[in-house]
């Protein structure tokens, strides 16, 4: 194997330091594996930032599943704020939307939620005992996620209720007063609540990642900034190729979100990977009228989550190029709706956009590519990548050690695509 600029061969390099990235390099070095860590930017500057901060128990029934398909007629005006689609882009990119909508059956969609299930459970145990670790105990808040319904919810709240209790996750169908017992200081536009009561949030996700990346680097992991170029295998290993540099390792785990397919093309490998993206701006809170919990506004298809620097409201799904620009009217529909709800004062800093990195079937790829060894993918996390960092890292660490990931990987292997 070639020298690298570091001089020495790593076991395993970590590419990508959002929240998979950092945790697949926090317990690989648990593991007393020797991991190096890259990223252009510091930890969590990306998508695992703007992100809503809910660690979700209850999210494992995708944007595909079979209720899409009553939703649909709205969303093919393209003027809904819960779904903005690119003509252009969706006439290039058909296959990916045909897969996607064909795997919105009840069929399809029960392995997908157990599968999710499995991986949700494990990742929220491991949270809450990394914030700690980390020292953001702070940080996490225990007070559940507010669905909630402005008009006649009260069917769809049931049904919504009855569907996770089979999967063993619990919630609360709650009326007008219950909604306001639980968020005093909201107005009362609400009539119908379903309060996920075993799921948590953060007051800055960018926040607890970097926690998670000093609790890496407190145990010797490296971190080091550059632009990754490329990657090769060498010898019975890798080599990566960055701005200022070559990195040999064992093992690759190419944890970069949305940007991951790129980085694969050369090696032969065709994701078919799509960007659902989504956008938040920040507002100054009013004190007096603070938030307890995320809320989920069902009508209105946005969130409103209370942050340390203001009440952050996140839009709906906008599928398009990754890098395409910025467009901003769906956030603009939905802020004046989030007023109606919580008083808030003026926008905090610029708008931020991300884009949510999802396969056909919603669910990530986390397991070895079929036809490299040592090379290990963890990307793909669609809507619940904040939630499924931890476990999704802890598998793909579990692996590169020759023992059994905290869940079961099987329905996330790579090779259902590759
Ligand atoms: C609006 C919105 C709200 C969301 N809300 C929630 C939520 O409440 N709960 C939840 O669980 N999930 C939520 N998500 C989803 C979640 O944020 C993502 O699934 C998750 O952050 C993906 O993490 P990641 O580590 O895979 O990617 P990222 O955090 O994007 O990390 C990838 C990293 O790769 C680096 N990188 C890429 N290319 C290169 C290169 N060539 N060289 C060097 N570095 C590179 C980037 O700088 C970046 O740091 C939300 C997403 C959005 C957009």
């Amino acid at each position: 194997m070639s020298d690298g600029v570091t001089g020495k061969l790593a076991d395993v390099i970590v590419l990508g330091a959002g929240v998979v990235g950092v945790s697949a390099a926090y317990v690989a070095r648990q593991r007393g594996l020797s991991v190096i860590l890259v990223d252009r930017r510091e930890p969590a500057s990306e998508t695992s930032y703007g992100n809503a901060g809910i660690l979700s128990s209850g999210s494992i029934l995708p944007l595909n599943q079979p209720s899409l398909w009553k939703s649909l007629p709205k969303y093919l005006t393209n003027r809904h704020h819960a779904l903005r689609w690119n003509p252009v882009w969706s006439a290039r990119n058909l296959d990916w939307v045909v897969r996607f909508l064909a795997n919105a059956t009840p069929a399809h969609t029960k392995p997908r939620a157990t599968a999710l299930r499995a991986l949700t459970g494990a990742s929220l145990k491991l949270h809450r005992e990394w914030i700690v670790k980390a020292g953001a105990p702070e940080r996490i808040r225990e007070t559940g996620w507010l669905k909630a319904w402005r008009g006649d919810g009260l069917a769809a709240a049931k049904a919504e209720q009855a569907l996770l209790a089979e999967y063993g996750v619990r919630s609360e169908v709650l009326d007008r007063q219950g909604i306001s017992a639980l968020e005093p200081n909201i107005l009362p536009v609400y009539t119908v609540g379903l309060l996920h009561s075993e799921t948590a949030s953060v007051d800055s996700p960018g926040n607890v990642v970097k926690a998670y990346a000093r609790m890496y680097a407190g145990l010797g992991g490296e971190i080091r900034q550059a632009e990754i170029r490329s990657i090769m295998p060498d010898g019975d290993g890798w080599r990566t190729v960055l701005s200022d540099g070559e990195i040999p390792a064992r093992h690759v785990v190419v944890a970069l979100g949305p940007w991951s397919a790129d980085l694969l093309r050369p090696l032969g490998y065709r994701v078919p990977l799509a960007f659902e993206r989504g956008y938040h701006r920040e507002f100054k809170p009013n004190p007096a009228r603070s938030l307890l919990r995320p809320i989920h506004d069902a009508d209105g298809a946005f969130l409103m989550s209370p942050m340390e620097n203001g009440i952050r409201v996140t839009s709906g799904v906008e599928l398009t190029a990754r890098d395409a620009p910025s467009s901003y009217a769906q956030l603009d529909m939905v802020v004046p709706l989030a007023r109606s709800v919580v008083e808030f004062g003026e926008a905090v800093g610029e708008p931020w956009r991300g884009a949510r990195p999802t396969l056909p079937d919603s669910l990530p790829m986390i397991g070895p590519a079929p036809r490299h060894v040592g090379l290990w993918l963890a990307f793909g996390h669609q809507h619940i990548g904040f939630t499924t960092g931890p476990a999704t890292g802890a598998a793909i660490a579990a692996m590169i050690s020759g023992t059994q990931p905290p869940f079961d990987a099987a329905p996330f292997s790579p090779g259902r695509y590759l």
